[in-house]
């Protein structure tokens, strides 16, 4: 349907720099025309939705998240990683394997998804492929537009959460694409090895080999998604179970999963966390054109360490934000931009002076352009970009001040699990 929304519009033109007016934005075939003061004649016909003085911006996209994790939100964080995993995550992703436990569980992330801001997302499942699809099935009727990631672990877990062999995960995983490519308009498959710990090598190869097979076949090239660097103990034990790797990511680079397949062919992939990225890993990260999906409550809540945002920026590094749930505890995407900036401003005071903190345009931008760039043209309400967009109301947040549109998104920015998401547009469908 075409349609023309009106508010206040805001969105980025730069990472510092902010947009706002107020007026019509219209949408035609499921992308942005623009925004109008006046609305043209050639969309006079067009039904008019009418948001008062309520703000319009682009939908926000969470480039981590862990599905099954959503039922602990909160819980275990007096641990760090790897204990973390052991006494809270496995035990719980190994319920997965009972579909009715899976069925309720992903209702409520689902339904969680729809209400907030997220737009769009890269999500884990867990290693089961039949509950795997039944979240894609949730997440394709919900209108949201998402990539999610069937895990792959064939080492160091527990048994109820290990597969079998590395030939009997990758059988488990071509046979979860076959349907998936098949199924889904806008649910779209991700490789997911877990992260390097849980996977061997034979397994790493494989996935790889997968990714380079179905470069021709799917509907659009497969990503990949995985993590990198999060946490010292975790960064050890990558180096003792990786011989001959020149840092983490070449753990991953060395099969073709870290932006390029072993053909040298671009392989989108996003990495989460990069919280310990040294030099190499850095220039890794920027010749092969990786996504870091910065998740800056997860890293607080397990003691990970800050990330060191400004330096990637600097260095033109991607950056996108994540919310990865469990380790952080809301999926709200104002939550992790505000997370974002308050790290980023202990990490300039604290452990470098040159490293300014981020701004509020910033963060906006890394949670809009930032993570919808892995999607295409997305994260924008500018002319000719796929129309994503939310209507966040505040009208209920009772000051006798004034406020500009800036003062008032710095507000929702900052006051984040408050903000009320009115309306959600997801490629120019109404999802909410
Ligand atoms: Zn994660």
């Amino acid at each position: 349907m075409d349609f023309v929304l009106k508010g206040h519009i805001v969105y980025n033109e730069s990472p510092l720099k902010l947009h706002t007016s107020y007026g019509y934005l219209v949408c035609v075939d499921g992308v942005s025309r623009g925004f109008f003061d006046a609305l043209p004649n050639e969309f006079s016909k067009l039904p008019v939705m009418d948001y008062g003085d309520r703000l319009i911006l682009p939908g926000l996209v969470d480039l981590h998240v862990h599905a099954p994790q959503y039922s602990f939100q909160g819980i275990g964080f007096d641990l760090e990683l790897l204990d973390w995993l052991e006494t809270h995550t496995f035990p719980e992703e190994a319920k997965f394997d009972d579909s009715r436990y899976a069925d309720v569980a992903y209702d409520f992330f689902v339904k969680d998804l729809v209400e907030g801001g997220t737009t769009r997302a890269c999500i884990y499942a867990t290693i089961h492929k039949e509950s795997t699809l039944a979240l894609m099935d949730k997440l394709e009727a919900s209108g949201l537009v998402t990539m999610v990631g069937k895990v792959n672990m064939d080492r160091n877990s527990p048994d109820n959460l290990c597969e079998a062999s590395a030939a009997e995960s990758l059988l488990k995983t071509r046979e979860w694409l076959e349907t998936a490519l098949e199924k889904y308009q806008h649910t779209y498959p991700i490789i997911t090895p877990r992260f390097a710990p849980s996977c061997t090598d034979e397994l790493m190869q494989g996935l790889g080999l997968l990714v380079q097979e179905y470069r021709e076949k799917a509907v659009r090239k497969l990503a990949v998604q995985s993590h990198l660097s999060e946490n010292p103990s975790e960064i050890e034990w990558v180096k003792a179970l990786c011989p001959g790797t020149e840092c983490y990511g070449d753990a991953y680079d060395r099969f073709g999963l870290f932006g390029k397949s072993v053909d040298g062919e671009p392989v989108p992939t996003v990495m989460a966390h990069c919280v310990y990225s040294a030099d190499k890993e850095e220039d890794l990260l920027l010749a092969n054109d990786v996504t870091i999906a910065h998740c800056p409550g997860s890293n607080l809540n397990l003691s990970s360490g800050i990330a060191p945002i400004r330096r990637f920026l600097k260095r033109g590094i991607k950056v996108a934000l994540g919310s990865d749930v469990a380790g952080g505890t809301s999926t709200s995407m104002f939550r992790v931009m505000s997370d974002a900036i308050q790290v980023s401003k202990m990490y300039w005071r604290l452990i470098n002076q040159e490293d300014a903190h981020l701004s509020v345009p910033e963060a906006l931008y890394l949670a809009t352009i930032g993570g919808g760039s892995f999607f295409g043209k997305v994260g924008s309400l500018a002319e000719g970009y796929e129309f994503d967009c939310i209507v966040v109301d505040d009208l209920a947040w009772r000051t006798p001040k004034p406020m500009n549109v800036i003062e008032r998104l710095e507000r929702i920015i900052y006051r984040a699990d408050a903000a009320q998401v009115k309306a959600k547009f997801v490629r120019g469908v109404q999802v909410k």
